[in-house]
């Protein structure tokens, strides 16, 4: 019936949830937003931040906040070899990323001189892009691995040139005062494949030293694409910020 919908619709007679201050199928309890999908697979929904549609860098700067000269051309960002990473304007959180990047498709190099970039998230998490494919290297430095610290649980990629997705949710760490509180934690797909499933980091990505959390950074960061010489491309990404996972 036509009324039904503006009725409060569950239970005030049920158990309470564990830990919650709701009942079991509470009619009192808030309905999720509504949040509109895009129209295809990989396409940024209603809420999210599109931080790069296929034709400006106006999100973005370089390291010392000068405009990025990297290429855009034909809807896709290629590194310009050797100018340095790019940065968000905006600092994020926890975060659910979307992009797509593309390892150049004539093959020079090998090991980590082969298709070399990276995800930071916070400025400070590396997720590895490399080409990997048939690429032989420290496992902890392939494709999708949380640089330094873990591989992916499998090596996902596709062939030099070739489009490729991550879909990573990322949880900010949280300090109490200099103490860790809760660690980053990193779910990653990579072609919808899962390479890590909610991962803790053990600190800040290094280079031939051991991470931690000795050193407090602050609750939001931008999100980083790392310059490691080589003409990698990337699409389409968009980003979503998260609540706190306390709040259910
Ligand atoms: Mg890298």
């Amino acid at each position: 019936m036509a009324t039904e919908k503006h009725t409060p619709v569950g239970y005030d007679d049920t158990p309470m949830l564990p830990d919650q201050p709701w009942r079991v199928h509470d009619k009192n309890r808030p309905a999720p937003k509504v949040v509109t999908p895009g129209a295809s697979a990989g396409d940024a929904p209603s809420d999210a931040v599109r931080l790069f549609d296929g034709t400006d860098l106006s999100m973005w700067q370089s390291r010392d906040g000068g405009a990025p000269t990297w290429k855009v051309e034909n809807g896709y960002v290629e590194v310009n070899p050797r100018t340095g990473n790019i940065q968000t304007k905006d600092e994020f959180g926890s975060v659910q990323l979307h992009l797509e990047f593309a390892c150049p498709a004539e093959v020079r190099g090998s090991s980590q001189g082969r298709g070399n970039s990276g995800v930071f998230l916070m400025g400070n998490y590396e997720v590895q892009v490399l080409d990997g494919y048939d690429n032989p290297t420290y496992a902890d430095g392939t494709t999708g691995a949380i640089y330094g610290q873990f591989p992916p649980l499998v090596n996902a990629t596709r062939p030099p040139g070739e489009w490729q997705v991550y879909d990573i949710v990322f949880e900010a760490p949280q300090y109490n005062g200099g103490a860790l509180k809760a660690p980053a934690y990193l779910t990653v797909f990579l072609n919808g494949i899962v390479l890590h499933n909610r991962k803790a980091a053990l600190g800040p990505t290094g280079h031939r030293n051991a991470s931690s959390y000795d050193t407090p950074h602050g609750p939001i960061g931008p999100l980083m694409l790392q310059d490691h010489g080589d003409p990698v491309r990337y699409r389409n990404i968009w980003i979503r910020p998260l609540g706190g996972y306390d709040e259910g």
